[in-house]
């Protein structure tokens, strides 16, 4: 099975000025290529071939993993934006929301901290838990909360090449931008 780059479901300039046309360009017509491009040499041969992505996620270890999970994180990350985003959940995100973190606001607050302190690269998730309660991880650089039997719902990718074109060495500046561009009813169907 080949692997392909998934299309945005937005214009290259529709997330501006938040996240750029550039960034864009090198973010998911270079980085996000390469993973797809790297998982595709890697699995002929492996017990992964014919896998899907989850499974080999699940269950791979080193180059197949990481380039499986970059695949399957950014393509994640993308579709939680919209040009329209913004604002704040309603209905049943909403009180999984308040009924985990008190209000909207301290969600907010304690996942951009999250965000902002995961050292060197990686991923910011907003997460379901077997328990059915939301919960915050951080994942260094590939990590996926699926590993742990965690349901994604939201993720901000911290490595640099997600914010440097646009706010250079900013972090926080990215991630209090990047609330600007979620789409919540995108998030609550993955709930
Ligand atoms: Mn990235």
């Amino acid at each position: 099975m080949t692997h392909a780059l998934p299309q945005l479901p937005y214009d290259p300039n529709a997330l501006e000025p938040v996240i750029s046309a550039k960034t864009i360009e090198f973010h998911y017509g270079k980085h996000h290529q390469a993973y797809v491009n790297n998982l595709n040499k890697l699995l002929p041969g492996s017990p992964f071939e014919s896998a899907s992505l989850e499974d080999i996620i699940k269950k791979a270890e080193g180059g197949i993993f990481n380039n499986a999970a970059q695949v399957w994180n950014h393509t994640f990350y993308w579709e939680s934006f919209s040009p329209k985003g913004g604002g704040e959940p309603k209905g049943k995100l909403m009180e999984a929301i308040e009924e985990a973190f008190g209000n909207f606001s301290r969600f907010k607050e304690e996942f951009s901290q999250a965000a902002a302190t995961l050292f060197g690269s990686g991923w910011a998730w907003l997460v379901k838990n077997q328990d059915g309660k939301l919960e915050i991880v951080k994942e260094s650089n590939a990590g996926n909360p699926m590993r742990n039997g965690k349901k994604p719902l939201l993720t901000c990718d911290v490595w640099e090449h997600a914010y440097y074109l646009d706010y250079q060495n900013r972090r926080p500046d990215y991630i209090e931008s990047f609330w600007k561009l979620i789409d919540w009813e995108k998030v609550e169907k993955r709930m």
